[in-house]
């Protein structure tokens, strides 16, 4: 098989079209470079929408609520510590790749001496690489931040990733993936729409009454956005712009933590060690809370280091 007929079958799961474009170049490179080494993969993942990814989260899970619908699936195995929002793919930043033979149609999984090739040479490209996380070890997951946190991007940042490929190859035509074409724009009285009827879900889902979800933004949802801003100690205006958005998307992660850590089987002071370490943010990256304990405490122990590392949290 060419490396255009390898190419081909990875654009098919992977939704190149979605993808950084920078993220894509480097993939192609990194199966070109692979692929002249006598190394060839495949791509099995790129960009995953919000449901996929809830789908992905509630394996292992027995339950898990995204938007409002049960994701949870307990009879499967734990696959993923990312939810919905939480993982590089949702945003166009990542890509999973699998060894295959040579045309294509067999996969192999090992992580032998070839994968930690396709490694090494996805980093020299500037990719992470998730065999390197330390809450779930994950070789064929590749991403690329340009230095932001997923929640960072989440929350609007926009990485200026810089190609290190010196000779692209020419595929598709690609368009920039949704976080960097939704543009910061304020959601305000009048307003209508999907980004309107996403709003009025949140408010309501941290028990906001917008009376209605109904993709207006009327009398109702104004009434509801002054109520959390006035909460959450913001200028009282009714206009949804940047700050009020970060606001609502961590108020609805630290309702999340809450939720899940009310089903941990661990004592009451473990609980509310958990939540108010969220309601600081130290967790608010990283932080993912699992039917299992040891991932739980990991988890919790990585997001300290984290604010330790990045100066929210003094040490002596
Ligand atoms: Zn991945």
């Amino acid at each position: 098989m060419s490396l255009d007929d390898l190419i081909a079958l990875s654009n098919k799961s992977m939704n190149p079209s979605k993808l950084h474009p920078v993220v894509l170049e480097s993939t192609y490179a990194l199966m070109e470079t692979c692929y002249k080494e006598g190394i060839y993969i495949r791509i099995t993942q790129g960009f995953r929408s919000m449901e996929e990814q809830a789908t992905l989260y509630g394996k292992g899970r027995s339950n898990y609520i995204y938007n409002g619908k049960q994701y949870g699936n307990p009879k499967e195995k734990i696959v993923t510590n990312a939810q919905a929002g939480s993982s590089a793919h949702n945003f166009g930043y990542a890509v999973d790749f699998v060894l295959c033979s040579e045309d294509g149609k067999q996969v192999f999984w090992d992580v032998n001496s070839k994968w930690k090739r396709v490694i090494e040479i996805a980093k020299t490209l500037g990719f992470f690489s998730g065999i390197d996380f330390k809450t779930l070890y994950d070789p064929p997951h590749l991403e690329m931040l340009g230095g932001y946190t997923v929640s960072q991007i989440r929350n609007g940042a926009k990485p200026n990733l810089v190609s290190k490929v010196k000779n692209p190859i020419k595929v598709t035509p690609t368009t920039p993936p949704a976080s960097i074409q939704s543009s910061s724009t304020t959601i305000k009285l009048g307003d209508k729409g999907s980004q309107v009827e996403k709003l009025q879900k949140d408010l309501n889902t941290l028990d906001y009454d917008t009376k209605g979800i109904d993709g207006v933004f009327g009398n109702g949802t104004n009434e509801a956005v002054r109520k959390f801003q006035q909460d959450n100690n913001l200028s009282v205006d009714g206009i949804v712009g940047s700050t009020t958005l970060e606001f609502i998307e961590k108020n609805l992660k630290l309702k999340e933590i809450v939720n899940m850590t009310n089903e941990l089987k661990v004592s009451d002071a473990t609980k509310n060690a958990i939540i108010n370490l969220a309601k600081y943010g130290i967790m608010s990256q990283d932080y993912e809370i699992t039917k299992d304990y040891e991932l739980t405490l990991i988890s919790m122990m990585n997001g300290l280091v984290k604010a330790i590392e990045s100066g929210k949290l003094k040490t002596k």
